[in-house]
C-alpha cells in the first residue's frame, strides 16, 4: 500500500498520494484549486480595466443605443454603469428622439437582430406609450407576436389582417389571441362575442375559451358582449422614500405595507396593510368610493397561496371576509417567521406615469404602482367578488423585489367597489 503525505496547507487535515503531492506541491487537490482561485482572482483585480462605454456620449439616443447593446462578457472588463436607468431616459425623450429610437429598432429588424429590436419597441410603448404602429408589418411578416403589447395600437388593416390570420396559423394562435386582447376594440369585441356563440373548430385546442383572451389586455367580455375594463389608465409610482429619491407625492395620506393589528384566522400571524391611501388621489376616483381611505390588507404568508378576501365597513376598515376559503396547503405555521426587518418606507410620487410602465415583467423597471396594467409573472388572473360573481378591478400591486434584493414575488390588489370586498393574489417566478 502507498503511504499517504499530509497536505501542508495550514489548517487541512487531508492526506495525499506522493503522486497528487508531486503535482500540486505537496497540498491536496481541494487546496490546490483554491490556491488556483485566488491566484486568478489577484491577477483579475490587478489587471482589470474599468470601461466607461457611455464617455464621450452626450445625446439621449446615442446612449440608449448602447445600452441595449450586448456587452461582451470579459472578467477583465468593468464596465461603468451609466447615472440614470434606461426608463428614466426613455420618458425623458423628446418626439424627435423618439422616432429616431424607433427608426433604429426598423434598422436592427432589417439586419435581422430581432431581439434588440422588440426590445426597444416594448420601451417605447410601455414606458412612452408611443405608437410603434410603423414597426407592425415587419413583425408579422416575420411571424414576431411574442409580446402582443407591441399591437395595441394596431390600425384597422392590420387589425383585420390579424383576425383573419387566426383562422389558419396553428403555431401562433395562442399569440394572435393575447394581441387581439390588446388590440381590444368593437372589432375584436364583435368577434370574441360571435366565437363564444359559435366556437371555431380550433378553440379545441386551447386551455381557456377565446374571449377570456381579453384579460391579458386588462378588459373582459361581460354576458351581454360588452367591453368592460378591469384597470384603470391614471397610474402612479410607489416608490422608497430616501435621499436619493426625494420625487415622492405628500399630498395625498398614503401608507404601503404596514402591520394590521388584527391576526390572520389561518396562521395567527399579524396582518399586512399592503396599501391604506386617501380616496381623493387621482389614481382611485374612478372607483366613486364613499370612505374617506381604502386599505387593502392580507397576509402576507397565506397570501402566496390564496385570494384572500377582505370586506370594508364605512370608514375604509378592512376584516378578514367569510367568503375566505383556507387553501388545502398552508406553510407550516413553525417556518411562517415574521420578518425582524422594518419595512421599507414608501410612497407614491407626484407625477404619474405610462399605464403599461409595468405592463412587462420582465422587463428591467420597478414595477410597484397603483392603477395602470399588471405586471403579470404568470398568466392575467382577476379573482371573482364572492358577492356579485363578477371579476374584480386591479387598482394596484407591490413587488418586493423592488425594495428588497432577497425580495421576490407580486401582490396584485383588486377591489369590486359596488360590495366593498378587497382581494390580493400573488404570483412569482
Ligand atoms: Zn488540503
Ligand atoms: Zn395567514
Ligand atoms: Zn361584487
Amino acid at each position: 500500500m502507498t503511504e499517504r503525505l499530509p497536505c501542508k496547507m495550514e489548517g487541512c487535515s487531508a492526506t495525499i498520494l506522493p503522486s497528487t503531492a508531486t503535482k500540486t506541491g505537496g497540498i491536496c487537490m481541494p487546496c490546490y484549486q483554491e490556491q488556483e482561485r485566488k491566484k486568478q482572482q489577484a491577477y483579475i483585480e490587478k489587471h482589470r480595466k474599468m470601461v466607461n462605454l457611455y464617455e464621450n456620449l452626450t445625446g439621449h439616443v446615442e446612449i440608449l443605443k448602447v445600452m441595449h447593446a450586448p456587452k461582451k462578457y470579459d472578467p477583465l472588463i468593468q464596465y461603468v454603469s451609466y447615472p440614470l436607468s434606461m426608463e428614466q431616459i426613455y420618458i425623458s425623450l423628446s418626439d424627435q428622439e423618439a422616432d429616431s429610437m424607433m427608426k433604429y429598432a426598423l434598422e436592427l429588424l432589417a439586419v435581422n437582430n430581432e431581439s434588440e429590436a422588440e426590445d426597444i419597441l416594448l420601451s417605447l410603448v410601455c414606458y412612452r406609450d408611443d405608437n410603434v404602429s410603423d414597426a407592425l408589418p415587419e413583425l408579422i411578416q416575420r411571424g414576431l407576436f411574442y409580446h402582443p403589447i407591441l399591437f395595441k395600437d394596431s390600425p384597422q388593416d392590420i387589425r383585420d389582417q390579424l383576425l383573419e390570420r387566426i383562422a389558419w396559423d396553428d403555431d401562433n394562435r395562442n399569440h394572435l389571441l393575447l394581441v387581439l386582447g390588446w388590440i381590444g376594440d368593437s372589432a375584436v369585441i364583435d368577434q370574441f362575442q360571435q366565437w363564444r356563440k359559435q366556437p371555431p373548430e380550433w378553440a379545441e385546442q386551447l386551455f381557456v375559451t377565446p374571449e377570456t383572451y381579453a384579460l391579458d389586455g386588462g378588459w373582459e367580455l361581460t354576458p351581454e358582449g360588452e367591453r368592460r375594463n378591469l384597470i384603470n389608465h391614471v397610474c402612479y409610482p410607489i416608490r422608497q422614500v430616501n435621499e436619493q429619491n426625494n420625487e415622492v407625492n405628500i399630498g395625498y395620506r398614503a401608507r404601503f405595507l404596514e402591520t394590521s393589528s388584527a391576526a390572520c384566522p389561518w396562521c395567527k400571524r399579524k396582518l399586512t396593510k399592503l396599501m391604506d391611501i386617501a380616496v381623493s388621489h387621482p389614481a382611485l376616483q374612478y372607483l366613486n368610493l364613499s370612505m374617506e381611505n381604502l386599505q387593502v390588507v392580507t397576509c402576507e404568508a397565506c397570501g402566496c397561496f390564496s385570494t384572500i378576501y377582505m370586506e370594508l365597513d364605512n370608514r375604509g376598515m378592512s376584516v378578514w371576509s367569510q367568503f375566505n376559503q383556507k387553501p388545502d396547503y398552508l406553510p407550516d405555521l413553525e417556518d411562517v417567521n415574521s420578518s425582524t426587518e422594518p419595512p421599507p418606507c414608501l410612497n407614491l410620487a407626484h407625477v404619474p406615469q405610462s399605464p403599461y410602465y409595468a405592463a412587462v415583467w420582465t422587463m428591467s423597471q420597478l414595477d410597484s404602482q397603483i392603477g395602470g396594467h399588471p405586471s403579470w409573472v404568470q398568466d392575467a388572473e382577476y379573482p371573482v367578488c364572492p358577492c356579485c360573481e363578477r371579476r374584480m378591478q386591479y387598482i394596484g400591486q407591490i413587488d418586493y423585489a423592488d425594495f428588497d434584493e432577497y425580495g421576490e414575488g407580486i401582490f396584485y390588489m383588486f377591489i369590486c367597489p359596488k360590495d366593498k370586498i378587497t382581494a390580493t393574489v400573488y404570483q412569482q417566478s
